[in-house]
């Protein structure tokens, strides 16, 4: 039988056997075989790597720019090179789809390539004669050592919403991933080693919330990037603001579609919005769980045609060779606490009155994974559990609404507002949407609004708690202090 691995921590350019104060399983959530452990760091373990971060930061903060993107543009050909494994690597710990995981990295790629840019986009402001003889400027400066928390469920693309700014901005960092899918990390740290950084300007550290905890308080860590519940964002955002350190902190997500009726044929919105719903087995901050149909014809004719195409996702575990590039295919949620959390919600939803129009409990011939299929509730109503919780996984409410104000009126009432899309064909309608509805990320006749690396990405009310998106230009302000020098010189 092949051996389980340890996974190790990477501090000050070195792989680490961990001194750790013992281990968790990491399991595949497809077919519940162990494929590692993950060490759970101790305070001196996440010291020691912040203690690495602070001394390499010394060097790095001096080096120029352009050297400073040299060894992420060689860790982007080494990803490129090597998606493959990764990918695969990350369906089996996480369970998406290989299709999935290799969008996945298309985003790592995009976020280091942003990074990349950062000649232009760390550049401040200079007003010459600001007053008589004298100017101002601003400098983005980097700040020192910046950690990074993050979810379980972009074991690849979360971390890399972070390290290559950070990094590229001449700050040093110490990432913390997920302990349900820390493997990818480990993975793709072996590329960061081979890039050329100096040792110490990247360090990972495994771990649960203890280690989590240990980092955000560590007294040499300026600024933490978390991403994860709305309920973990607030003991991270709290504890930031306590310890008077940077913070941003990315939470979670009730999305909703709204489909106006203005559409005659709906066939091509609905598969729009089933990947938006089921992708990655709807366990994405930007899946939608929530369909608005705006008049009682419209909530039929959605509802039905929704339910059908619901059908047609196949449930798999997808490192089946027969199903491994399959495009619907969905895999089974993260863990067995995460089905037991999605089962309860099915049956408050049942309690409470809604319509379990497609029930996923219990998929046929599939007792080794995860697994939940395509869930679809109609007759639901704002009140209910199943509305205002975010699931996590494939269940959709489908609710009816009179006119786009009510719609409107939803989607601003829902605290966890991080996107929100329109269907229409008519540019009033969604002209109004854009301005009105409350929600970080807006999509027009585009279900997943996920926007690429060089615009903010982020949303609002409990779904972010900071002020700074994440990605291109606001990556930089949030990794930079703003310095401002206002100057003047005397003639000798
Ligand atoms: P989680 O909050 O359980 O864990 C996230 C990270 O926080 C993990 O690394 C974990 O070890 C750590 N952690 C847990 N409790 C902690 C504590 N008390 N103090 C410090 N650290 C702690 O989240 P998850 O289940 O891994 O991820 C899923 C959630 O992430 C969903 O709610 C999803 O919507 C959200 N998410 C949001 C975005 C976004 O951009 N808004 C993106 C991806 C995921």
């Amino acid at each position: 039988m092949e051996e389980i691995r340890t996974i190790r921590n990477y501090v000050a350019g070195e792989w680490r056997e961990p001194d750790a104060s013992g281990t968790l399983d990491v399991e595949n959530p497809s077919t519940r075989a162990i494929i590692g452990r993950v060490p759970l760091s101790t305070a001196a373990e996440v010291d020691s790597a912040v203690t690495a971060a602070g001394r390499a930061f010394e060097g790095w903060s001096v080096t120029p720019v352009t050297r400073r993107v040299e060894p992420l543009f060689r860790l982007l050909r080494m990803l490129q090179e090597n998606e493959e494994t990764i990918s695969r690597t990350l369906t089996e710990e996480m369970g998406k789809s290989l299709p999935d995981a290799r969008a996945e990295m298309k985003r790592v790629y995009q976020n280091i390539e942003a990074a990349c840019g950062a000649p232009i986009l760390q550049n401040g402001e200079s007003m010459i004669g600001t007053a008589t003889g004298i100017d101002g400027e601003t400098i983005m400066a980097p700040m020192g050592v910046f950690a990074a928390v993050t979810p379980f469920n972009f074991p690849a693309m979360a971390p890399f919403w972070f390290i290559p700014y950070a990094i590229a901005a001449g700050n040093t960092f110490v990432c913390k991933p997920s302990e349900l899918t820390p493997l990818t990390m480990e993975l793709l740290a072996r590329f960061i080693d081979r890039a050329g950084f100096p040792p110490g300007v990247f360090n990972l550290v495994n771990g649960d919330k203890s280690a989590a905890s240990a980092l955000i308080e560590h007294p040499g860590v300026v600024g933490v990037s978390f991403v994860g519940k709305s309920d973990t964002c607030r003991i991270v955002a709290a504890r930031c603001a306590e310890n008077n350190k940077r913070c941003q902190a990315m939470g979670s997500a009730k999305n909703h579609l709204v489909v106006m009726p203005d559409y005659e044929h709906i066939g091509a919105l609905i598969r729009n919005m089933s990947t938006s719903c089921y992708g990655c087995a709807g366990q994405r901050c930007m899946a939608s769980s929530v369909i608005v149909g705006v008049s009682e014809e419209v909530y039929r004719r959605v509802s039905d045609r929704f339910i059908e195409e619901s059908k047609s996702f196949i449930v798999a575990d997808p490192l089946d060779p027969d199903m491994a590039d399959e495009p619907m295919l969905m895999g089974p949620v993260i863990s067995e606490t995460a089905r037991e959390f999605v089962y309860r919600m099915i049956e408050s939803g049942v309690r409470e009155g809604a319509t379990l129009a497609l029930d996923g409990r219990d998929p046929a011939d599939l007792e080794d994974g995860y697994y939940v299929g395509p869930t679809v509730f109609t007759d639901v109503t704002p009140e209910m559990t199943i509305y205002k919780t975010e699931i996590f996984a494939p269940v959709v409410c489908i609710l009816k609404v009179d006119t786009i104000d009510e719609a409107i009126g939803l989607v601003n009432a829902h605290p966890l507002s991080n996107a929100c899309s329109i269907y229409t064909r008519g540019g009033y309608y969604a002209r109004k949407f854009k301005l009105e509805a409350r929600c970080g990320m807006i999509g027009i006749n585009v279900g997943i609004p996920a926007p690429v690396p060089f615009l903010p990405f982020g949303g609002i009310d409990n779904s972010m708690h900071c002020d700074i998106k994440m990605q291109g230009k606001s990556a930089f302000r949030f990794f930079t202090h703003e310095k401002v020098v206002v100057e003047r010189f005397w003639e000798e």
